[in-house]
């Protein structure tokens, strides 16, 4: 007899649940979790690779509990005169975002995000039996000030997760949106900027807005931009105190000696992990115009993905992308689909099998 869920003594409130599930299957154009579809450059990765080997000879002692040495990295990278007290990291900004919760959600406490948004965020709220409130979106997603304040006022939650620029839309958010939030609200103000390094040079970061806002909480990940999603990286900065709170969920040595290495290798490089960025943005402007004079309806973006509706059939056009070995994202809003920005040859093949299939 098969067990399943129902034969364990599963907590009541993971009853019916479902796990987070991009698909994983091996297409040759991958284009469905917002990766970077660039790989490491050869020169970075061998000194990534340096730094790793160095460190497999300590591996019989625990790593630096603190990585002090990848907190530098990241305070200076950031920069916004960051210093090392403000900085966290964990094994990916999921983790991170989990850290948060542990620490500033739980039973009895909310979280709340502006729907729809990142899936994780209901996912991670639940996972520390925590309520989920899911706030709406005006006109072609976007949020202004006074809406989101008004929202966060009435939901009064313990944590609120602002994505700047959202996902799956792709939708920009402006500085004045975080203030807003800020002052409407008495919890935990996370701003995801998973995606910062693919906005436009003159948007403002959450950063800025750091100092005298100890409740306020700005998350990045090497994920997307330093095409690192394979090392899972993800960091923070916010004030010491949040640091402080932090330290008393994470688990001991939460950062393998492994990871810190690799990272603190990577960010030595940023310049030139952060080259391909440009190139990526400028096959995701090709998707939107292409897509538009297809007939489709693109949005806005500033992150290195494109929300296109007008799909009349959205699982018919993921299926047919996927015979032709191009992998796309059925984010399940009725009529769209979302893809991440390829090479310039992966992006081409998803563009003309799309209009293959248009014809
Ligand atoms: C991809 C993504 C992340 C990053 O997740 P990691 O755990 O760092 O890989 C975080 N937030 C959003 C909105 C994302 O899309």
């Amino acid at each position: 007899m098969t067990v399943t869920l129902d034969d364990l003594p599963l907590r009541d409130d993971l009853r019916g649940q479902k796990p987070y599930g991009a698909p994983q299957v091996p297409l040759p154009i991958a284009l469905n979790v917002n990766e970077n579809t660039h790989p490491i450059p050869g020169a970075v990765a061998d000194d990534i690779a340096d730094a790793v080997a160095k460190s497999i000879s300590g591996l019989n002692r625990y790593p630096d509990r603190e990585f002090t040495e990848l907190r530098e990295a990241f305070a200076s990278y950031l920069g916004h005169g960051l210093s090392p007290d403000q900085i966290w990291a964990a094994n990916g900004s999921n983790e991170v975002l989990q850290h948060l919760l542990q620490a500033f959600g739980g039973p009895g406490r909310t979280g709340f995000g502006f729907a729809p948004t990142y899936s994780m965020y209901s996912l991670l709220v639940r996972g520390v039996g925590s309520e989920w409130i899911a706030g709406t979106r005006g006109p072609r997603y976007e949020i202004t000030a006074e809406d989101a304040a008004r929202q966060v006022r009435e939901a009064d939650p313990d944590v609120v997760f602002l994505c700047a620029p959202n996902n799956p839309t792709g939708t920009p958010l402006s500085i004045e949106v975080v203030e807003a939030v800020y002052e409407a609200s008495r919890g935990i103000v996370i701003v995801d900027e998973a995606y910062f390094e693919f906005a436009p040079a003159e948007a403002t970061s959450a950063l800025t807005l750091l100092p005298g806002r100890e409740r306020l909480v700005v998350s990045r990940t090497m994920s997307k931009a330093f095409a690192f999603a394979g090392a899972r990286v993800g960091y923070l900065a916010a004030d010491p105190a949040v640091i402080d709170a932090l330290r008393l969920v994470r688990l001991p040595y939460h950062l393998s000696a492994v990871t810190q290495a690799a990272a603190t290798a990577a960010l030595k490089h940023s310049g030139e992990m952060l080259r391909m960025v440009d190139d990526i943005v400028q096959q995701r402007e090709r998707i939107s115009a292409t897509l538009e004079a297809l007939g489709y309806d693109p949005y806005p973006t500033w992150s290195n993905f494109v929300l296109f509706g007008g799909v009349d059939d959205p699982h018919e056009t993921w299926t047919r992308l996927y015979d032709r070995g191009v992998l796309v994202r059925d984010i399940g809003i009725p009529g769209h689909l979302r893809v991440s920005a390829g090479t310039e040859d992966e992006t081409s093949t998803f563009l003309d099998a799309l209009a293959a299939i248009r014809d």
